[in-house]
């Protein structure tokens, strides 16, 4: 066979798995999720993500193929009819979504962190029995609507003050009153405003006299179509389009006791203890970085749909900047495997620092894959026509997510490497 007849049968395997099963020794377990994740990206999700990102609109019918595909009840322990995936289960799917329809996989961490949280991380925490039935009875509530239903839950902490990047209590404020409590606050930045079913909002517990704490967080979820629940404002943003992160008012808004996501203290708990919690806003990024390496492999030789079969592999420039992609994509792809697979409750400083170095490395390296994507495969990649310029835009936004903004990451790595628990200079 000549050169030229073996190149035309031979097409690079783009949408091989992320993390490979045997490779990266996944559980059957991990590996099933993820490839469930990875078919419906390529088969569903992918095509569709143009018209979220253009119109800025919701992935509805992402959600609806979720649901039938039993990943909305993802991180939902077996018992109570999910598909019991863990912290590091939930990230391998993520990240295989992230790689075909940024918004979806960010929107859809929202929703998983109210089953992650709820399932497979305060059952790692010290609760009495009694506080522990309390748990489990309301767990099971929110956990039917969502297997059975089909119900969306989102996430809305931040308040544009120092809140949501762990520094002081939620401004926004729940009052006790007869079987339950009257919510009041603005929560900015609400992804799935206007589409979720449930919010599920964080605030503190304020009680007369006592000095509002971070201990007296509340995590409840407020049904979307409550009383004195509002969504406000635009959202024209310039990446992660479909997740309609509007701004959320809560009014006097009365929400019943039994809507609790957590009992009181358990979420400062499961925040003090199990903090990489609050690294599963990576996995998106993590698959928007493979994109953009897949992309350019496919571009530069000539096999991207919708432009002409042009070659430009041929060009040493060209070959140094993609194996300068992929020198940075395999970095962040060891740190993070490694990441997800030793988070654990009250880990251990050196995997808290490890954490933080992950989260700023995926966040800002996803952007910088994209950007040298763009570079490299030039001018035509940049158009509108193709998905690379969106996974640029997408790839900007991750390190603007709170509590571990890439400036925090750098902030808490420095501050804790040189101040042990308690320390200071004073
Ligand atoms: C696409 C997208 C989707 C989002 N979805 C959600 C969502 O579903 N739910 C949700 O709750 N939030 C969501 N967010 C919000 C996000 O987590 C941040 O709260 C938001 O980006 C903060 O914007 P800001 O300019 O008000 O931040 P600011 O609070 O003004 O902070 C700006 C930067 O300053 C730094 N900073 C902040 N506080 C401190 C401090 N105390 N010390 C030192 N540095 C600090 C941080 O690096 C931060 O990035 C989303 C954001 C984006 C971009």
């Amino acid at each position: 066979m000549s050169n030229k007849a073996s190149d035309a049968a031979i097409v690079a395997n783009i949408d091989a798995p992320i993390f490979d099963p045997v490779a990266w020794r996944l559980t059957e377990l991990e590996s099933a999720l993820a490839e469930r994740a990875r078919k419906l990206g390529i088969e569903k999700f992918a095509a569709r993500a143009e018209t979220w990102d253009r119109e800025a609109i919701f992935p509805t019918e992402n959600y609806q193929d979720m649901h039938e595909a039993g990943l909305l009840g993802i991180c939902i322990p077996k018992e109570y009819g999910g598909e019991g995936g863990g912290l590091k289960g939930y990230c391998l799917a993520a990240a295989e979504i992230g790689r075909y329809c940024g918004a979806t996989a960010l929107t859809w961490n929202m929703h998983v962190c109210s089953t992650l949280w709820t399932g497979a991380l305060a059952d790692d925490l010290k609760m009495d029995d009694a506080l522990r039935r309390q748990h489990e009875v309301s767990r099971a509530r929110h956990y039917a609507r969502i297997v059975k239903e089909g119900r969306i839950y989102s996430q809305p902490f931040s308040e544009g003050g120092a809140a949501a990047a762990g520094f002081k209590p939620f401004t926004t404020a729940a009052r006790s009153v007869d079987s339950g409590y009257l919510v009041s606050g603005k929560k900015i930045f609400a992804s799935l405003a206007g589409h979720a079913d449930y919010y599920g909002v964080l605030c503190t517990h304020v009680k007369e006299g006592k000095k509002p704490s971070q201990r007296d967080t509340l995590y409840l979820a407020i049904p979307a179509d409550t009383k004195g629940v509002k969504v406000v404002g635009d959202w024209d943003p310039l990446g992660m389009r479909g997740t309609v992160s509007r701004t959320l008012i809560f009014d006097d808004v009365f929400v019943d006791a039994s809507e609790e996501l957590m009992p009181q203290g358990v979420y400062f708990m499961a925040a003090s203890n199990w903090p990489h919690m609050f690294l599963t806003l990576s996995p998106t990024y993590m698959g928007i970085a493979q994109a953009a390496y897949d992309f350019t492999v496919r571009y530069l030789r000539g096999e991207m749909p919708g432009t002409p079969p042009v070659k430009r592999r041929m060009y040493p420039t060209k070959q140094i900047a993609v194996a300068e992609m992929r020198v940075k994509l395999e970095a962040i792809k060891a740190l993070w495997f490694q990441a997800i697979t030793e988070a654990c409750c009250r880990p251990s400083k050196d995997q808290i620092l490890r954490a933080y170095a992950t989260n700023h490395s995926v966040m800002e390296t996803s952007n910088d894959i994209c950007r040298l994507a763009i570079r490299t495969c030039g001018g035509q990649s940049m158009l509108k026509s193709l998905h690379l310029e969106r996974l640029y835009r997408d790839s900007r936004c991750g390190a603007l997510m709170l509590p571990w903004t890439a400036e925090l990451c750098l902030d808490r790595i420095g501050r804790e490497a040189l101040y042990e628990h308690g320390e200071s200079d004073d």
